[in-house]
Order: structure tokens, then sequence, then C-alpha cells
């Protein structure tokens, strides 16, 4: 099907509320007001609001903020999460989305539901769907990306991610990392007239990746680490925004990723998946970063905390088998020729990979 190569006067959004550092929950009644909400909806990962819920509410009370609805999610099938937008009392100005992943999508997509703004505050940096305008839900029991919106404000209090165990942050850095297969597979399914490609969203992208690739070490405890981190992963989800397609942050690797999802029965962390596989993609691409890709992952330790927990080989090798069939109509270095068992060399051969696939 021929693409739409030029679109003009397309709406783009972006967070008008970005607050990295320390501190920062028991701010965000501030931030509130300062944007003129005072009624809010909380959603919370189980077990968390123990935790920060004090700091949050200290906030809340000093700049008058009412909590109209407080849920802890559990479940993310698409049909709860309809229901309980809609039993959104009306005068909602704002919902949060406090925690997880899955809390995190939940909100994103009751707020888009409801055309209402949503702030992400996300308690670790495992991915970059706190700033994405996609969510994963259930969808008759499978995980499948739902469009959403881009959230009106994220934040990141440095507090909490810190102390956030380090396997999520390994999980945030393979997730950053995959915009170089994912850019390569743009490009190319671009040149070969496949896509349309956005000049900007690709220069945001690939800046957002450099920034965490110059760092001269990754000490991952580091607030500068985090940060850069933080800011990259939130770069890319608005790269995704502009580009109008998720093309500038996944690829042929996230392909791997969903299929290793569907085959497993104890799926790894997203970006373990995702950043193990944008190896392998870079090196079925011979990407030009590849040298600096397997700097990061080597140096940050990534390699070693997957090599302590390795990726199942016989359930991977199928799940390559099966990532270009995910997608119809949808070009990545997997769609190229005899690129399967050139894929299936390298996991058997190939020094890093023989550690992180087992
Ligand atoms: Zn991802």
């Amino acid at each position: 099907m021929p693409y739409q190569k030029f679109i003009a006067n397309r709406q783009i959004n972006i967070p008008y509320m970005v607050k990295i550092g320390y501190g920062k929950i028991g701010r965000i009644g501030k931030y509130l007001v300062d944007k003129g909400m005072s009624n809010v909806g909380l959603f919370w990962s189980d077990g968390l609001e123990e935790v920060i819920g004090g700091k949050l509410y200290k906030g809340f009370e000093q700049n008058d903020i009412e909590i109209v609805c407080n849920k802890i999610v559990q479940y993310i099938n698409i049909e709860e999460v309809d229901k309980v937008a809609f039993n959104l009392p009306h005068n909602t100005d704002a919902i949060l989305g406090i925690g997880g992943g899955k809390v995190i999508d939940f909100a994103k997509y009751c707020a888009h539901l409801l055309k209402k703004p949503y702030i992400s505050v996300p308690t670790s940096i495992s991915n970059d769907s706190f700033c994405s305008p996609n969510t994963s839900l259930l969808v008759d029991g499978r995980r499948t990306n739902v469009k959403s919106s881009i959230p009106f404000g994220v934040v990141i209090d440095l507090d909490i991610i810190s102390k956030s165990p380090k396997m999520f942050v390994y999980s945030g850095m393979g997730d950053m990392i995959s915009k170089a297969t994912a850019l390569w597979d743009w490009k190319v399914a671009y040149r070969k007239g496949y896509v349309g490609y956005n000049d900007f969203a690709a220069m945001l992208a690939y800046n957002s990746l450099d920034m965490i690739l110059s760092m001269p070490q990754y000490d991952l405890g580091s607030s500068e680490f985090l940060r850069n981190l933080s800011t990259s992963l939130l770069l890319s989800g608005v790269s995704m925004e502009i580009a109008g397609t998720s093309r500038p942050a996944s690829g042929a690797e996230h392909l791997i990723s969903q299929s290793l999802d569907n085959i497993v029965k104890r799926p790894h962390l997203h970006g373990l998946q995702v950043g193990v596989s944008t190896y392998l993609c870079a090196l079925l691409q011979n990407n030009p970063s590849i040298d600096k890709i397997r700097r990061f992952l080597l140096n940050s330790g990534f390699f070693e905390y997957m090599a302590s927990d390795p990726l199942p080989k016989e359930q991977y090798i199928q799940a390559v088998r099966h990532a270009p069939l995910l997608k119809k109509d949808y070009y990545t270095v997997l769609s190229e020729k005899e690129i399967f068992l050139k894929a299936v060399h390298l996991v058997e051969t190939e020094t890093i990979l023989k550690r992180v696939i087992q």
C-alpha cells in the first residue's frame, strides 16, 4: 500500500510538564496547581502508596489538591480500563499513574479515552513507555500495542529511581540502545520505498541515543547517568509522537522481544530482551554503530547481568523465526533473505551471544 508521502498540519503533542530530579514526589501538588489542576484521579502500583504516599499527600494538602479517585491497578485488560475510565467523576482535571509499566499504561489509556491530561510518574525507568504515545494492554488475553496519547506531564523522582533494582536500569538501557537498530530498519525501509521518513524525529532519536553512548563512563548509580537515561527514554517517546509511528524506537529487535513474550512462560523484562536482540540485529545489519553498542553493553555490565540470567536458546531461535510474521508489510532486517540462518549461526557461535542466550 502506498504511504502518505507528505504530512502537513498534523498536530503534535509534547509533554508540557517535565520534572526530573530529587524529591520531586513531594512537589507534584505544586506542579498541578501551577497548571490550574486541582481534582486528580490517582492510580498506583500495588504496595507503593504505603512507601511514597505520605510525601505525595503532604504536597497535595499544602496546595489544596483533591483526590477524586484513588485506585490500585492490578489488571490491564482493556475492558477494565474502559470501565474505570468512564466511571471517573466529571470534574477530574488530571489523571496520575504512579508506579511500574502496568499502571503507567493503565492510567495513560484512561486519560486518552477521556481526553484528559495524563501525568506519568514512573518509579523505575525500565522502558520508554512512561512518555510514549502507545500502551501495551491485554486484548483478548494477549499483550497488544494500543494507540494512546503522549503524557501531558512526566515526573521522575531520582530518589525513587536510584533505589529501584539494577535489573530495571539495565532494562531501560536495553530499550534505549534499541534506537540504533530501529533507526537503521526505518532508514532502509524508507530507501526501499516502503515507508515515509521524518528527519526531525530521526534526529531527535539519534541525539537521545548519543546522549547515553557518549558518556565517558557508565556509573549506573550516579545521578548523571540516571538523569541522562531518563531524558533519553523520554525523548525517544517524543520522537515516536513526532514521527506518527513507532519506527524511530522500534524495529526488528522489538519484534523479536514481542515474539519471545508470546513463546516463553516467564519473559524477561522488555528492555532486557530488546537489548540482547539489539546486539544480534546490529550484527545482522552490519550497523555502523556496532562497536559503540558492544562497548556500551559490555562496559555498563548489561551483558554480564544477562549472562547471570540468560535468555532460553531454543525459544529465542523460535522467536526470531516468528518475529517477521508479527507485523504485515513491515520491513526490518529480518525481512532479508536467509537472515534467519545467519541469526541462528550468530546465536550459536558469537562469543557474547553464546553467554547471554543459552
Ligand atoms: Zn521498547
